[in-house]
């Protein structure tokens, strides 16, 4: 990150700071709305902001957006911490705007106050109707000219309860014409006689995210307050309120959301994937969501890694999806312990090996770092599991594997060459028959003999059984949201693949939480969070290589 180009939010923080602005102070915020878990899009969010603050020795509040009382929860919030921390990153001071409802209410009787805002007692429907059009300027109704003291104390009855939801609201008197339509006096305050995770029933009336979003970063006085795109046309909104009400003047900078391919990002769609059982929950390894990438095997430095590879676009595009997969494929290929597993398989007998021999094999756990990380034991017997693709009775020329005549290496083994294989009655071949050559042991191999392929196998009576899931896109098409009807038309129907006996090699047994394993030629793993010692469930992170077939 010290070589690349500054992007244009750090371009602007320097310019700031070479001025001495704030004191050469930098403050910037995550500011989450708890109604659904985070994805990806907001580990962007999250990298950028929390990214910024350190690179230029500031500090980034967390900030719960929870002015809506009725779609936020507290199992949302507990997950937004649990994954800012796995991302790794800590927050200065963990805020909620709702905290401050009343510092919140006294700004909009400020704004009374001066003439700028006023109730309205209209519909929605009229409102919106009186607005007019981007070429039509919006007409004025009779509540707009209701006099500081009626608005004053009409407000206050909102407040205390006297009304029922939709018959009034706060309004700011800005300017009916403006081509923003924004700014055709948005509103500030709705009645909602509902109960909020926080504040319980001690407000019926709350406040819109334009009333709400600049006051909070001013009250924090944060420096740079970053949102996306949509929010352009907001910020002559957000600049007024703090110019009206003379508080801190943060300022609003945007950049472009993450979109991601074969996917959709956004929590409302999100949530409809998990309440119709599209997936089994927020964190299905499916899911874009982080709990879901973590799940899947993501580590968090792949996903810093992604949201630094993307940069900071001010133009909205798509991120092809595979780019996420290289990084972390580039990440478990340095870290993961190797094993061997066998997903689908196939009994290969050696003939010229003792029926009642056993013996252990070495095997280094990482390759990729000296020493290899220690390794571990591997049971070598007469009987083996291969997988079923490693034989044909037909092999084309260059099938470095099995068939009749044909030798392979056993990884971490000796060399074997298939002399016989045998058919059920329906014509599946059931066991592969091999001889090996004693002198071509792994590390000690005095045979003389060159074999091209290598394969790997687990022993029959040493394998312990697992579940092995392995997952495709969730969604058939590039932009789900971008197509004709519902977007859930357009799920993967094989997005889940169960493999519910594959062989794993008994190391595999003490698998750790959390981390990742190769399973040798077969992709990267990771223990499901549903795993128990009698029933193993292995996750696919992704395949060794680019490109979605087993
Ligand atoms: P959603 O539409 O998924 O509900 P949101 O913007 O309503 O997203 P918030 O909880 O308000 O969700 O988002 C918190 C922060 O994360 C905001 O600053 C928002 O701009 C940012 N954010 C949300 N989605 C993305 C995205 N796809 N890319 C980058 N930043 C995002
Ligand atoms: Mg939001
Ligand atoms: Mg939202």
């Amino acid at each position: 990150s010290e070589e690349r180009a500054l992007n244009f939010i750090e371009e602007i923080i320097e310019e700031d700071l070479a001025k001495g602005l704030n004191d050469g102070r930098v403050l910037t915020r995550f500011p989450p709305e708890p109604n659904g878990y985070l994805h990806i899009g907001h580990a962007k969010s999250i990298c950028l902001n929390f990214g910024l603050a350190k690179k230029y020795n500031g500090k980034t509040n967390l900030r719960f957006d929870d002015t809506n009382p009725t779609k936020e929860e507290t199992e949302y919030v507990d997950s937004i911490k649990e994954d800012v921390k796995w991302l790794g990153f800590e927050w200065e001071k963990e805020l909620y705007a709702s905290d401050y409802f009343e510092q919140l209410y006294n700004f909009a009787v400020k704004l009374i106050e001066k003439g700028l805002a006023y109730v309205d007692d209209s519909t929605s429907e009229e409102i919106a109707a009186q607005k007019g059009t981007p070429t039509i300027p919006g007409t004025p109704n009779q509540y707009r000219s209701r006099s500081v003291e009626e608005n004053l104390q009409l407000f206050a009855e909102m407040r205390a309860g006297k009304y029922q939801d939709g018959d009034k609201v706060l309004r700011a008197k800005i300017d009916l014409s403006s081509p923003n339509m924004l700014l055709r006096d948005p509103l500030m305050y709705r009645i909602k006689h509902a109960h909020h995770h926080r504040t319980g029933e001690a407000w019926c009336i709350y406040p819109m995210y334009d009333f709400a979003h600049g006051q909070s970063d001013a009250i924090e006085k944060i420096t740079h307050s970053i949102c996306t795109l949509e929010f352009v046309p907001h910020r002559p909104l957000y600049d007024l309120f703090i110019k009206e009400l003379e508080i801190f003047p943060s300022k609003q900078y945007e950049f472009a959301r993450l979109n991601m391919t074969y996917t959709v990002m956004s929590k409302r769609k999100l949530m409809q994937l998990v309440a119709d059982g599209h997936v089994e929950s927020w964190d299905d390894p499916r899911m874009p969501t982080i709990s879901g990438l973590r799940r899947r095997g993501y580590t968090p430095g792949s996903i810093r890694e992604f949201c630094e590879r993307i940069g900071v676009a001010k133009r909205d595009n798509m991120i092809d999806v595979s780019l996420l997969e290289f990084c972390i494929r580039e990440d478990l290929n340095k870290t993961a312990w190797r094993r061997m597993a066998v997903l689908d398989p196939i009994k290969l007998i050696i003939t010229n090996y003792p029926e009642d021999q056993t013996e252990n094999l070495n095997g280094e756990n990482n390759p990729e770092v000296e020493g290899g990380e220690g390794g571990r034991d591997i049971p070598f017997s007469r009987e083996l599991w291969i997988e079923r693709e490693d034989f044909m009775e037909e092999p084309p020329k260059k099938f470095f594997r099995l068939g009749v005549g044909l030798s392979v290496r056993l990884k971490h083994a000796y060399i074997v060459k298939c002399e016989d294989f045998k058919k059920d009655a329906d014509g599946n071949v059931t066991e592969i028959y091999c001889t090996y050559i004693p002198e071509s042991k792994s590390g000690s191999d005095t045979s003389g003999i060159n074999v091209k392929g290598t394969i790997h196998w687990v022993s029959v009576p040493h394998a312990k059984t697992a579940e092995v899931r392995l997952y495709d896109r969730l969604f058939q098409v590039e932009d789900p949201s971008n197509e004709d009807g519902d977007f859930k038309e357009y799920l993967n129907p094989n997005s889940l693949q169960i493999l519910p006996n594959a062989y794993i090699e008994p190391d595999l047994a003490n698998a750790i939480p959390g981390k990742g394993y190769q399973f040798i030629r077969k992709g990267y793993f990771t223990l499901d969070k549903h795993s128990t010692t009698d029933k193993l469930i292995f996750n696919r992170t992704v395949g060794l290589k680019d490109g979605w077939t087993i």
